[in-house]
């Protein structure tokens, strides 16, 4: 059994992969921690997640559920709390996935850091779907002439905070690699006024509303014909279950950065 800790223990997330956790062989949650000031700190994690007491209360301090024989992190939280994470778990030497997106530029020279000591996943999407689709994608835009604008359309539920979303970026990152473009220069988020499409443009709208899980569109547009590469997930268990077992693959790794493409072994060509 791998012993996991969840970060944002009794957010939307971290209620999910507590729940998902009781139906996965080899994975067994050690350690629940969320904000100190979060009114659920000593509550039962299972009572909140709607699966019964699994005699793990929410705790406020990582650092006590490290040294508590954790052997993985899974931190679905807030940007500004990943680069302690990651410090805090190198320091104790338990390898973390990164769920958080939203993440702050310098979060790769944190991750390279701790990388150093412990294994180390971030992944802006940990389903099985979407790390199939960056694939996909990377290849399109390799293969299909430049003429085919490329152009990434997602849609979130109402309470989602950083847009677009961190899987969008990492769709429009695989398209520029694909094209063999910068990412920084080709990107634009979002259109108004007089916006005239620049060739090589990858351009990105975002939707916000009600419950939507998470959906994704990559086009490809070209003249007389378009190509739309499409991901929906409809319920965010599929992140939660991807998540844990690419946590319980992590947690045997030897120290590095590693990916969702690394966990499901995806040749991209690339
Ligand atoms: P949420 O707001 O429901 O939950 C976040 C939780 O983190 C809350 O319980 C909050 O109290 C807690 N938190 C905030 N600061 C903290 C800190 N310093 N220490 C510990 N806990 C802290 O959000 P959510 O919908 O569960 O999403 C969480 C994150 O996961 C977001 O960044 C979201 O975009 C991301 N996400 C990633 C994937 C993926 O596949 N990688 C999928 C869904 C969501």
């Amino acid at each position: 059994m791998v012993r996991v800790v969840i970060v944002g223990a009794t957010g939307r997330m971290g209620r999910t992969l507590v729940g998902c956790a009781r139906q996965m062989q080899g994975v067994v949650i050690s350690g629940a921690v969320d904000r100190p000031d979060n009114p659920s700190i000593g509550r039962d994690v299972g009572e909140l997640a709607g699966v019964g007491a699994i005699g793990v209360p929410v705790s406020g301090d990582l650092s006590l559920a490290l040294a508590a024989g954790a052997e993985v992190v899974v931190d679905f939280s807030d940007p500004a709390s990943a680069a302690g994470n990651l410090a805090a778990c190198a320091g104790a030497q338990v390898a973390v996935l990164v769920g958080t997106t939203g993440l702050p530029a310098d979060i790769e020279a944190h991750a390279t850091r701790a990388a150093a000591r412990i294994p180390v996943m971030i992944a802006s999407n940990t389903s099985l779907g979407v790390t199939l689709l960056t694939a996909l994608v990377r290849e399109c835009a390799r293969l299909l002439p430049e003429d085919f604008d490329i152009e990434i359309v997602e849609a979130h539920h109402r309470h989602k905070k950083d847009a677009p979303s961190g899987t969008a970026l990492t769709l429009g990152r695989a398209a520029a690699e694909g094209r063999g473009a910068a990412f920084e220069q080709a990107a634009v988020m979002g259109r108004t006024g007089l916006a005239p499409r620049r060739s090589g443009d990858i351009g990105f709208a975002v939707v916000r509303g009600g419950d939507i899980v998470g959906e994704h569109d990559v086009i490809f547009a070209g003249t007389a014909e378009k190509l739309t590469l499409s991901h929906q997930a409809t319920d965010r268990a599929v992140f939660a279950r991807g998540a844990l077992q690419a946590a319980r693959w992590l947690a045997g790794r030897p120290a590095g950065r590693y990916g969702m493409s690394d966990f499901i072994s995806i040749r991209t060509g690339a």
